[in-house]
């Protein structure tokens, strides 16, 4: 089957971790773009992310607790729209509780750092270059210049904290962003803080150059593949609990006869 719709003109870490999960999901979310209801978890993910985009666009002495507080009402506006309310069910009691959370991970974060005392090179960072022939582009969150002058790259998470043994999946986004960013700004990163907002807690990893390249070979191989199986019009479906878990595509995937694992 050929595909209609044109191969997207860029990879995105999180794209690639969809493909690296299941091409299948990459087809139908990438390319077909079919539609995929909003959840209570990326609602919550992109109000947060508003509420610290706007509180680093401040002057660093503006970045109190109440002025971040104060970008809730706006992203109510921004995040909100009707088609996300039906998407969600919205109600009283669950608007209610959405907010109340976001206050939280709002009071949460500032008991983990002090933001009129960071130095931000960027937030919502748009960061686009080709990378051994393969078109990477992503938004950082955030850019931070040390007090020693190295950057670190911050990736604000309000899921849950991955568990002690975590593995190398966990800082993968993040070191493509530091692939991205010495290819784009033309300097290294340093570190890399994932901040766990919801939880009051960071982990941390210094930027490795031989793990960065690593990341942008793998970033290549799978474009090349992407390519492949759009020419080929079918991308494999490669079922796993993991993968499929909060896949929006169950359902048409079992309607497929792909044997999707129960919930
Ligand atoms: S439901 Fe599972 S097999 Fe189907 S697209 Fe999603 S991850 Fe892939």
């Amino acid at each position: 089957m050929a595909f209609k719709q044109p191969l997207p003109q860029s990879l995105s870490p999180s794209r690639l971790s969809d493909f690296q999960a299941c091409p299948r999901r990459y087809q139908h979310g990438s390319i077909e773009r079919l539609p995929q209801p909003a959840s209570y978890a990326s609602a919550k993910g992109r109000f947060v992310h508003y509420v610290f985009e706007h509180l680093f666009l401040l002057d660093k002495s503006d970045r109190t607790i109440e002025r971040a507080r104060g970008f809730i009402e706006p992203a109510k506006e921004e995040i909100l729209t009707p088609e996300v309310r039906l998407d969600l069910s919205l109600d009283e009691a669950l608007l209610a509780t959405l907010i109340a959370e976001t206050r939280a991970i709002i009071e949460s974060y500032f008991a983990m750092e002090d933001p009129t005392t960071i130095d931000s090179e960027g937030v919502e960072l748009r960061l686009g270059v080709d990378v051994n022939g393969t078109p990477l582009f992503g938004i950082l969150d955030r850019l931070d210049r040390d007090a020693d002058g190295t950057l670190t790259i911050v990736d604000y998470k309000t899921g849950s904290l991955p568990n002690r043994n975590y593995d190398s999946q966990t800082f993968a986004n993040a070191e493509l962003y530091a692939a991205l960013c010495e290819a784009t700004l033309g300097e290294k990163a340093s570190n890399i803080r994932l901040m766990y907002v919801a939880h009051g807690e960071s982990i941390e990893r210094p930027v490795s150059d031989v793990v960065v390249r690593a990341r942008a070979t793998a970033a290549t191989h799978a474009w090349a593949k992407i390519n492949r199986y759009y020419q080929d019009g079918d991308f494999p479906a490669t079922p796993s609990r993991s993968a499929c878990r909060f896949c929006a595509f169950q359902d048409l995937c079992r309607g497929e006869g792909v044997p999707v694992p129960s919930r």
